[in-house]
């Protein structure tokens, strides 16, 4: 049964038990309508109030600046690695028009802009793991080659394998790209950035490169400097609430009235892609997500995932951050207590405290003692831990519902599978 299991799985995860149960009350009867919450229209008030109740608890949550918008939007992380690069080269565009005081109407202006398009038009993005890598070939799908600039890439340190961070001095980073780009945490290769890359830290002015990070697996784990960022996305079912939403918390100075997206003729006459409209951001944000039929259900189970974290953590995502480093430490501990059995799979100082990858040998025969310790851990109801089959051997996934005991039975295993 559900009480039984602890399920380690990396996405969708667990949600908390009442969170669905009420959900499924929900799901019948929403507030005494006689309607369930997925039937209500999405245009009325009740979906309105479940919106910009969720966006408010997310900003408390978070910390998150008055200048920054929350958008939930479809299409998942995968989404979003197409609507980054198709809005910020939009913004780029329309800031360099704009600063080179050029005029649309004018065939000879649109030329000049076209060339600067052409020489300067950078996507700059840092491939720590297949989920950055999914993100920059989608942009050199939609953009050209020509246009995106691979910052660093860890295989290359790696021999062909991702698993660090290269240091920041070999960074290549471009003068004004039209974003930089990284994932935060690696799901795939439980690979983890410590902190806020200093090399993309904005100056005593304030001012920065335009940073944008995929948090799909780590949001809500820790506290974020949100102001560095001027775009931080994240699909909802790891931490937060169920598939089907992904949310973007975007800088507002990248919608209208400052930012305006470039009209489409005059991207076609630039060579460039327009985005479809519902990954334009500054549809979504105009519409106040409701641009089309959004799930208000699944943004409904994210507004009770936050009241619930907001009512047990006083300190909000700082009290989580703490449950987070402890769940890791008392796995990483258990595993490096028997280094002739175990070893962790990427480097330490940037291994992921959400998604911890290693593989199991007793003997020489890893497979075998792979599939004994999977099987063992199911019989103790520890589920969800096979690997990714691009890593191979064990993951387990320590997001926000996988409770502290969940935690202390994984470490405690780990340590009688050992010894046995
Ligand atoms: N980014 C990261 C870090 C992920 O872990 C995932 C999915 N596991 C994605 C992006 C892709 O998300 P989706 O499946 O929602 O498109």
């Amino acid at each position: 049964s559900r009480s039984e299991i602890t399920y380690f799985g990396a996405g969708p995860a667990l949600l908390p038990t009442e969170v669905l149960e009420d959900a499924a009350k929900a799901l019948i009867n929403y507030q005494d309508t006689g309607l369930g919450i997925a039937e209500h229209s999405h245009r009325s008030q009740l979906a309105t109030d479940i919106i910009n109740k969720a966006k408010a608890d997310l900003a408390s949550c978070l910390d998150v600046p008055e200048d920054y918008e929350i958008l939930f939007m479809h299409g998942g992380g995968t989404g979003e690695f197409s609507a980054t690069a198709y809005n910020f080269a939009g913004a780029w565009v329309a800031n360099k028009q704009k600063e080179l005081g050029l005029d649309s109407t004018k065939p000879e202006d649109v030329q000049k802009l076209k060339e600067v398009v052409n020489k300067d038009l950078k996507l700059d993005y840092l491939v720590t793991g297949g989920w950055s890598q999914k993100a920059s070939a989608e942009a050199e799908r939609l953009f050209g080659a020509e246009h995106v600039n691979i910052v660093a890439d860890s295989r290359k340190e790696n021999g062909g394998k991702f698993g660090s961070i290269p240091d920041e001095s070999s960074w290549n980073l471009s003068k004004d790209a039209a974003l930089v780009y990284y994932c935060a945490n690696e799901t795939v290769d439980g690979v983890e950035f410590p902190a806020f890359p200093k090399a993309l830290e904005p100056g005593p002015d304030g001012k920065g490169p335009i940073v944008i990070a995929d948090m799909s697996s780590n949001i809500l784990t820790q506290k974020i400097p949100v102001k560095n960022f001027s775009a931080i996305f994240f699909g909802a079912q790891k931490n937060l609430g169920p598939t089907g939403i992904t949310v973007v918390i975007l800088k507002k100075s990248f919608l209208p009235p400052v930012t305006s997206q470039p009209s489409p003729a005059l991207m076609r006459k630039l060579g460039l892609p327009i985005p479809p409209i519902i990954l334009q951001y500054e549809t979504i944000a105009k519409n106040n997500s409701l641009y089309n039929t959004l799930s208000i259900f699944d943004v409904y189970i994210i507004g009770q995932v936050l009241q619930r974290m907001l009512k047990t953590y006083p300190d909000k995502v700082a009290g989580q951050q703490a449950v987070t480093d402890k769940k890791a430490q008392l796995v990483y501990d258990a595993i490096e207590a028997y280094p002739d059995v175990y070893r962790v799979i990427p480097a330490k100082a940037t291994r992921s405290r959400v998604n911890v990858c290693f593989r199991v040998s007793k003997g020489d025969d890893v497979d075998a003692a792979e599939k004994a310790f999977l099987a063992q851990g199911t019989a103790q109801g520890l589920t969800g831990l096979k690997g990714h089959r691009s890593l191979g051997g064990i993951r387990a996934s320590l997001y926000n519902s996988v409770p502290l005991e969940g935690a202390e039975k994984l470490a405690k295993f780990i340590r009688d599978f050992a010894t046995s």
